[in-house]
């Protein structure tokens, strides 16, 4: 018997840990949703890494096998997929590798109704199998490797680590079931589960039924019970909204809905398909800096890459989903696939697509776009700075606060309400809506019936620098020098105000000049206020306020 080492789970696995082994969550059943989804993760990387490393070369087929042991209670969900080695084991299942699972632990209450709600909200992937399993054992051989390695866990605070045998490469997972689980243990349950969550995955999954009575004899023999084709290459007509659904949580690793989708087939020049979805909900990742587009690349049906492939912009980042190439050669190495031209013509060719599926959303689905705009307005706002030729459209679809109403407006909007001596449009940046609207500065604008643009994200300040106008229109910021309202008379509405004798006002600017001495650079009397006695701006020539404080905050 090889020995074994007892480890210590990273305490925030241990947190996550108790709360599944002491999990309520009505919809356990996913655990075999998590563990499918990794088995054929595991199935394309092996099958990508054999195109480019001939010594692993084996030709076979690769599968997901499910075995159920009904006299032994247990599951075992086996794939010839890529295996992990010593390393990868506690690294992958000892510690909490995925910036999403490190935001579910962060979010964790204590509270286990609260918690539960949360697995739904952002899934925990291979721990999940806890809700199931008094105890799991992990047996896996990395491809390539020599050596197999055993990882065994009850769940509660350890594992145990150490060598194993195994013949061939990759990973069989058993489940030593809960006794209020053996309702995972029947065939229907089961063929279920696969058919409802994991029938789009493009390797076979069988299933089979040991130990059990007669009425499970004919279940014996391991049976193929998905579909097993690639989804995306399958007709639109064929697949369901649910199966589409499916393939989203499982290729983008989420756990929301998709809000939108878009499915398509280019031939000619090039020939590819698109299958990419847009959340409802912002990915875990959606603001780390390395703002990595995660669409999936394959090649003739092949698992190529799921990161750095350059085919979306970064401020389509949220964007998941695949692209199956044609064209490119199935041996492509990920450092190919930088600066690849066919991928540079592809990527161009699929943002225009989806460019215009959101302008399309924008004018026939407003509702649906609002709600993906103020998801992702803000990243995508970052292709107004970012991407040059693509500026005036990104300008179009954008949708802004603004002091007209609590909704959203369009640039062409706002401009189509514009005063007649108003030739600019006024917006006014910081960090939050609510505080924004407040703002004393947007007074005097708001009085003579001047809409301002409520811009609350950081991205803003940057657009703004790249996009100095909008159709012929400039951007001007309200907390800026002396703007021009004086030719603008105060609307009807507006209360007007006595205005004080022109000497007294002098008087009072001089004295309060003296008082705050160089903490300012000007004081003046200003038309902007109406309620206010008086308020802080920024000079003509100087930074914008907020932009000044953005800038302050990251130490410049
Ligand atoms: P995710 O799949 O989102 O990365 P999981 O918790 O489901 O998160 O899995 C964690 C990691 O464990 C995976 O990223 C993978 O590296 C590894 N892993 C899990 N199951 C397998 C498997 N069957 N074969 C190889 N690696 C696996
Ligand atoms: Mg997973």
């Amino acid at each position: 018997e090889p020995k074994t080492e007892k480890m210590g789970f990273e305490t925030e696995v241990s947190r996550l840990l108790h709360m599944m082994v002491h999990s309520v969550y009505s919809d356990r059943e996913i655990f075999l949703r998590e563990l499918i989804s990794n088995a054929s993760d595991a199935c394309d990387k092996l099958r990508y890494e054999a195109l480019t490393n001939p010594g692993l070369k084996t030709g076979k087929d690769f599968g997901i096998a499910i075995t159920v042991d009904k006299a032994a209670k247990t599951i075992t969900v086996a794939d010839n997929g890529v295996g992990m080695n010593r390393e990868e084991l506690i690294a992958n299942l000892g510690t909490i590798a995925r910036s999403g699972t490190a935001n579910f632990v962060n979010e964790l209450t204590g509270d286990s109704k609260k918690d539960v709600q949360l697995i739904g909200q952002f899934g925990v992937g291979f721990y999940s199998v806890f809700m199931v399993a008094d105890s799991v054992v992990v047996t896996t051989k990395k491809a390539g490797d020599t050596t197999a390695w055993r990882w065994t866990s009850t769940g509660e605070g350890t594992y145990e680590i150490g060598e194993a045998e195994k013949a061939s490469e990759g990973t069989n997972i058993v489940l030593n079931i809960k006794d209020d689980a053996d309702e995972f243990l029947e065939q229907y349950r089961l063929k279920n589960i696969v058919t409802t969550y994991s029938d789009h995955i493009a390797v076979p999954i069988t299933l089979a039924i040991k130990g059990g009575d007669e009425a499970d004899k004919e279940a014996e023999e391991a049976k193929v019970v998905n579909n097993g084709s690639a989804i995306w290459a399958r007709p639109k007509s064929d697949i369901t909204d649910e199966q589409y659904a499916e393939f989203y949580k499982h290729v983008g690793h989420a756990f929301d809905e998709p809000a939108h989708r878009l499915h398509y087939k280019v031939e000619g020049m090039q020939e590819y398909t698109v299958l990419l979805f847009i959340p409802t909900a912002k990915p875990m990742d959606l603001f780390d800096p390395a703002r990595k587009n995660r669409v999936k690349l394959y090649v003739k049906r092949v698992f190529i890459s799921d990161e750095g492939t350059d085919l979306l912009p970064g401020w389509l980042r949220f964007m998941r989903g695949v692209v199956d190439s044609q064209d490119l050669p199935l041996n492509v190495s990920r450092e190919m696939l930088q600066n690849n031209p066919v991928v540079a013509r592809m990527s161009k060719a699929i943002t225009n697509k989806v460019l215009g599926e959101l302008e399309t959303l924008a004018t026939k689905e407003t509702e649906k776009f609002e709600k993906i705009w103020t998801e992702f307005g803000a990243v995508i706002k970052e292709g107004i700075y970012e991407d040059f030729a693509r500026r005036d459209q990104l300008l179009k679809l954008a949708r802004f606060k603004s002091t007209n109403g609590d909704g959203w407006t369009s640039l062409a909007d706002y401009v189509a309400r514009m005063k007649d001596k108003q030739s600019k449009i006024y917006y006014i940046t910081g960090l939050d809506e609510k505080n924004l609207r407040r703002s004393p500065q947007i007074e005097g604008f708001k009085s003579r019936g001047l809409e301002v643009l409520i811009l609350p994200d950081a991205v803003d300040d940057f657009w703004l620098q790249g996009a100095p106008d909008f159709e012929g229109k400039p951007f001007a910021s309200v907390t800026r020098g002396s703007s021009d309202l004086d030719d603008i008379a105060e609307s009807d509405t507006a209360e007007k105000k006595d205005k004080a004798p022109e000497g007294e006002v002098t008087t009072l600017i001089t004295l309060m000049k003296e008082v705050l001495g160089d903490k300012v650079s000007d004081v003046r009397a200003s038309s902007r206020l109406t309620e206010t006695a008086s308020c802080l701006v920024a000079s003509d020539t100087g930074m914008d306020m907020a932009m000044e404080r953005l800038l302050k905050a990251h130490n410049q």
